[in-house]
């Protein structure tokens, strides 16, 4: 209420409680105007802290829609990053599980399952497009004296050497996959049996003047190695790895340290 209003108020309130004015013919109308006044004033007080509190629970309303919401917004954030770590995840383990299933776990080089299935590719594609390929079966000579001499680890340590050599002698497009043991299927695309024996004669070289330095050791070794080139039409694994695999033998009871060729069935 403003200052001119009270005094208003109490200048109206002064002359109804005045005995003077009490017979005044205004009196009984000003006194029924002044309780009228006070009824209305009191209801617009009464609406004014109505709206007052519904103002108040608009925006109490208005926040809480927004602290829901952004929680919502958070949790579903949260959701979204838990989902994307778990599929990270499974692509991980996907992939991990696929390397396992296809590579050795000494060497990381492909295992016979995946030399399996290329030789299956390769042999569809002889037959089709004519293109020929050669198996080179190397074995590392004497091996079991490197185990018995400085032990099983150190035995570990010198095949993972090995596959790294090999790796770095083949062309890309050369498979080659850990056998078994010490023992490793060369898999020459593209190549005849003559090409084929310079690129496994040259490997075996390599291997035979690479240090391979275990500890306080520097040690070597050398390889034999038996060759067979497909022909289009037979089976990969029961004719073409069985011929590499005698010409192999052949290539141990010669004396080691060398290749052999197997020679074409005729
Ligand atoms: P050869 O010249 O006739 O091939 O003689 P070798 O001693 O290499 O052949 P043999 O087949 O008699 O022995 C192979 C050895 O390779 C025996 C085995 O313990 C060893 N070997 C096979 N796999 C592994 C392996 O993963 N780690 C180690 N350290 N040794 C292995
Ligand atoms: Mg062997
Ligand atoms: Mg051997």
């Amino acid at each position: 209420m403003t200052r001119e209003a009270a005094a208003l108020l109490s200048w109206v309130e002064s002359l109804l409680a005045d005995p003077a004015h009490a017979r005044h013919p205004l009196h009984e109308a000003l006194e029924a105007l002044y309780r009228h006044h006070l009824e209305e004033k009191a209801r617009l007080e009464r609406l004014i802290t109505i709206s007052d509190s519904y103002q108040r629970y608009a925006r109490e309303d208005h926040l809480s829609t927004r602290q829901r919401y952004d929680k919502i917004r958070r949790r579903q954030e949260k959701l979204a990053r838990i989902s994307d770590g778990y599929q990270q995840l499974m692509r991980e383990h996907n992939l991990a599980l696929e390397r396992d299933s296809t590579h050795d776990p000494l060497t990381g080089l492909p295992n016979r399952r995946m030399i399996g299935i290329r030789l299956e590719e390769e042999s569809r594609r002889a037959s089709r497009h004519g293109q020929r390929y050669t198996l080179a079966m190397v074995d590392i000579d004497h091996f079991k004296r490197i185990n018995d001499r400085h032990g099983h680890e150190t035995g570990d340590r010198v095949l993972v050497a090995i596959a790294h050599v090999i790796r770095q002698e083949l062309r890309n497009y050369d498979l080659c996959a850990r056998w078994g043991g010490e023992e490793f299927l060369l898999l020459l695309t593209n190549t005849g049996i003559e090409e084929g024996r310079a690129i496994v004669d040259r490997l075996c070289q390599r291997l035979s003047r690479f240090p391979i330095v275990v500890g306080d050791m520097t040690l070597s070794v050398t390889a034999s190695a038996g060759l067979s080139e497909h022909r289009a039409g037979e089976d990969p694994l029961a004719e073409t790895l069985q011929r590499a695999d005698r010409a192999l033998l052949q290539a141990k009871r010669s004396g080691r340290n060398r290749s052999c060729i197997a020679p074409i069935p005729g």
